[in-house]
């Protein structure tokens, strides 16, 4: 056993920990998880746990589903909310997923990410992603999530308006005891939206911690007697819920790659490539950042979201802005596209490969738009030569299926379950009959 593996099981010692949850997700993002008592850890460390792959979504059939979870040792966090209930004490340790022959499992979404990160830190760099996952939280009825939002607060309002800063306080309780860095807290734009943000870190932990800050937001919120949800557009003619992804590339030294004092945005040429690269496959990484047939009614105008391709330094209906940024360290570029029902590992991986292909291929960013482009109509678009983005998850897919840079990120094995998982929701949508629909035409026709 290592040195890391013994220091989670001291921590267990110490802690007094009772059980274990083993996690990982599926390609979807759901997050799944086998619980152990704390007397098998060492087990689960050198022989790791096995489970049947042909019963979770996307992952194998069943004549090679004997498959195995290797803990990471690094992902040890007590789960605080677990622990408060009844006396015994949860932590949970997040976990990659190896095949029958004993190698990574080519579905497993966080091995996905890993051969990403790795590529970039072929090339000099390691990846730095900040997210900022917005949701609402819900009155709860006879059990059952409704959308009569908690509170009729707005952007920074502050209590009594906004009664849910109470409940926001608890969860970050939650996530500083799980290790988290809270950098910021607020109500959001709409009425029972709000955004809770923590420290950037490298790729592979902000995967981990989108993935563990929705499972904590959950509970902790459920202990409030609320729903919340990172569903994308839960309520029409409101803001959606996106989550901005802030990215940077650092060198092996410490070095911000992305920073430039002596340009306008001290931003470096890197970056610029990198800006370019997502530019470039921005349509196709929709599918994978805005997985859901809900996030469609998200990227429409008038709402802060992004629907059209383009970058500015101070317009917030852009794709990409360049923040401000104070120290060398903050230099850094923000996709504002992504929203919280994506798989965090998939969505990194795909930003990560795009920027990544925009500096091998050395290519350069246009320049920014400065009007807001809502207002652009369709000759203005021509003229500035602004993309749209997918209109629905079908026409995601569909430019999803003719990017061979952003295929090759997802590997052959998840590229093929998530198209068809996808093909099959937005069918099963197409066929489905809306209350807008019977709104319109019920008594017209
Ligand atoms: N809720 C907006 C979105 O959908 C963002 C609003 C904001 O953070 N300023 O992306
Ligand atoms: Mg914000
Ligand atoms: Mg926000
Ligand atoms: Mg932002």
């Amino acid at each position: 056993i290592d040195a890391e593996a013994q220091s989670v099981l001291d921590a267990i010692e110490e802690n007094d920990v009772d059980f274990l949850r083993i996690q990982f997700t599926d390609i979807l993002g759901t997050v799944k998880n086998v619980s152990i008592p704390a007397s098998q850890a060492e087990k689960a460390f050198t022989e790791g746990i096995y489970f049947d792959g042909s019963s979770i979504e996307g992952f194998v059939r069943i004549q090679e589903s004997d498959m195995r979870l290797k803990p990471d040792p690094n992902t040890f966090a007590i789960l605080p909310w677990k622990t408060r209930e009844d006396g015994t004490v949860s932590a949970r340790l997040i976990a990659d997923v190896m095949d029958a022959s004993g190698s990574n499992f080519a579905g497993d979404p966080r091995h996905v990410l890993k051969r990403a990160l790795k590529k970039a830190g072929n090339m000099g760099y390691t990846l730095n992603a900040g997210p900022e996952p917005e949701f609402f939280l819900f009155e709860e009825e006879d059990g059952r999530a409704t959308t009569i939002t908690h509170d009729a607060g707005g952007y920074f309002d502050l209590a009594p308006k906004d009664l849910a800063s109470d409940v926001r306080r608890d969860i970050i309780y939650g996530l500083e005891q799980m290790g988290f860095e809270v950098e910021a807290s607020h109500h959001e734009v709409a009425e029972g939206q709000h955004e809770i943000d923590f420290k950037y870190d490298d790729g592979l932990t902000t995967a981990d911690n989108i993935a563990t800050f929705r499972a904590v937001v959950r509970a902790i919120a459920a202990e409030h007697e609320l729903h919340s949800t990172f569903m994308p557009k839960p309520i029409a003619g409101i803001n959606g819920s996106g989550m901005h992804t802030h990215l940077s590339l650092f060198t092996e030294d410490g070095e911000n790659a992305f920073h430039d004092a002596d340009d306008e945005f001290n931003l470096s040429e890197t970056a610029d490539q990198f800006l370019a690269g997502i530019l470039e496959h921005a349509p196709a990484i929709t599918a994978v950042c805005n997985p859901t047939v809900n996030s469609y009614k998200r990227l429409v105008s008038g709402y802060e979201a992004p629907v059209y391709v383009a970058w500015s330094d101070v317009n917030r209906s852009a794709l990409i802005r360049k923040p401000a940024a104070r120290t060398p360290a903050a230099s850094r570029i923000e996709l504002r596209s992504p929203d919280p029902s994506c798989n965090p590992y998939l969505a990194l991986a795909v930003m990560l490969q795009a920027g990544i292909d925009g500096i091998e291929r050395g290519l350069t960013a246009p320049d920014p738009v400065r009007e807001n482009i809502y207002e652009f109509d369709e000759t203005a678009r021509e003229e500035y030569g602004i993309d749209t983005l997918p209109a629905n998850l079908g026409e995601a897919i569909d430019v999803l299926e003719t990017d061979e840079v952003i295929l090759d990120a997802l590997g052959d094995h998840i590229a093929e379950k998530f198209i068809e998982a996808k093909r099959a929701e937005f069918d099963d949508y197409r066929a489905a009959v809306s209350e807008w629909e019977l709104d319109q035409y019920l008594e017209t026709f």
